[in-house]
């Protein structure tokens, strides 16, 4: 078995070196992630080549069976196939919250239905996917949640009739379906009312208003539902019980966020650009406050390496980790704001460029990424948030 998975490690790395151009091989910023969905573009040939080349081997999702339009490797070939794209630097080929998120619950809960309507277009990368829990009186406590599905059985077939709003919907104008929450039954328990349904954003009804931030620009957005129709083949799982379906849902969230280096989100690597303005000629930090600090630093990544390893080689053995995710999720986002912050305190006010001709462009992109780490210990449940998780469901505290 060995023998068999070094020479499929061989192949791969072969395959990768020859296929993956150059210019896919840089460190991921914003601007340039390729977002699947029916509005795809590609700003260079490399993007797209890869982009194909990728798609037709079923790499957008190594795992996934061949069916549907994934990989169908086992774990061990994926983890693989993942390993080496992360040695070689390859970017991801496609962005899509359906893929990271929602596909691997469907493929978990969803119908044989579900999984041919929704994972084989995520699969060509032609749909893209937004996130539909947040509203405005429900964040961290999601299950207080009140946009409405009630159930109706009519000439048209049985659906749900969906109304009220969610917020911070990232990219939600840009996307072609949400996967969201709705409150099928309210007399229920809180959690016990909530459903999971998927919504074609083009269905009449649905109103998409982005939210301006402080910085001019922001992929937020507010999503209205008035009378939507959904019909009832678009609940996953049973009704009521989505709940359960959003925590899985949670998870592979917070596992994704959690592969950040990992070249599964922006992020250049801040500690390296860090190191470049504080390491002088001969190899040394003068700054005893900057190299203390820089010590710290270091040593918390590789200890968060290390810790990534093992919790990936729990999820390659098939044991639990819903309670890993969460740690990993909160002490890698902590830590993407504290590798910034020894950045930013590096560069001095060259890390502090808004706009204009006196900053260079990776010291504008220094400035906004430094902005943005502090987004991601918000997004996909808060910091304090993912504390109350791991004290409750890892140490098992009392509530
Ligand atoms: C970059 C980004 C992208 C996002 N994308 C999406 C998206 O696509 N779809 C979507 O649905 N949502 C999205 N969100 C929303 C996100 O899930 C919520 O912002 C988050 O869950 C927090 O909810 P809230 O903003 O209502 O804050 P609140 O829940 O009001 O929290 C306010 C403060 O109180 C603290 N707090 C709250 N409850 C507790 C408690 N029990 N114990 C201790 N402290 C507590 C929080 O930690 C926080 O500091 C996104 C957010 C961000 C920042």
């Amino acid at each position: 078995m060995t023998t068999e998975l070094d020479a499929f490690r061989q192949e791969v790395r072969q395959w990768l070196q020859a296929n993956c151009p150059a210019s896919m091989r840089r460190p991921i910023v914003t601007e340039e992630m390729v977002w699947g969905g029916s509005a795809l573009t590609f700003q260079t040939d490399d993007q797209k080549v890869w982009f194909e080349r990728m798609r037709e081997r079923g790499w957008f999702a190594p795992s996934w069976p061949t069916e549907y339009g994934g990989g169908g490797l086992d774990a061990k070939r994926t983890r693989i196939v993942e390993t080496e794209m992360h040695r070689l630097g390859c970017r991801q080929p496609q962005y899509n919250l359906g893929v990271w998120m929602l596909g691997p619950v469907l493929l978990e809960v969803g119908t044989h239905e579900q999984k041919l309507e929704h994972l084989v277009p995520m699969m060509r990368g032609e749909r893209r996917w937004c996130q539909g829990f947040s509203e405005p009186n429900a964040g961290s406590d999601l299950a207080s949640l009140k946009t409405s599905g009630r159930r109706v059985s009519d000439a048209q077939g049985d659906a749900y009739i969906v109304n009220g709003s969610k917020i911070w919907t990232s990219d939600g104008d840009k996307a072609d379906w949400m996967y969201a929450l709705v409150r099928t039954d309210a007399g229920a328990k809180k959690q016990n009312g909530i459903s999971f349904v998927l919504i074609d954003m083009k269905s009449p009804g649905v109103t998409v208003k982005p939210i301006e931030l402080i910085s001019g620009k922001s992929s937020f957005c507010q999503v209205f539902f008035d009378d939507v129709r959904v019909p009832v083949r678009q609940l996953v799982g049973q009704e009521g019980e989505g709940w359960a379906v959003a925590k899985k849902l949670l998870q592979h969230e917070r596992a994704a966020m959690s592969k950040f280096t990992e070249g599964g989100a922006p992020s250049h690597d801040a500690l390296q650009t860090a190191l470049g303005y504080l390491v002088d000629g001969n190899g040394q930090v003068r700054d005893g406050a900057l190299r203390d600090r820089l010590a710290g630093v270091l040593m918390d990544a590789q200890a968060f390496a290390l810790t990534h390893r093992r919790v990936s080689e729990m999820a390659l053995a098939r044991r639990d980790v819903s309670g890993p995710a969460s740690i990993m999720k909160l002490v890698q986002t902590e830590q993407e704001v504290a590798k910034y912050e020894l950045l930013e305190q590096a560069m001095g006010l060259r890390g502090l460029g808004w706009e204009g001709d006196a900053f260079s462009a990776d010291e504008l992109d220094v400035c906004r990424s430094w902005l943005r780490s502090k987004s991601y210990t918000i997004g996909g449940g808060t910091s304090e948030v993912q504390l109350n998780i791991v004290a409750k469901r890892v140490l098992g505290l009392p509530g």
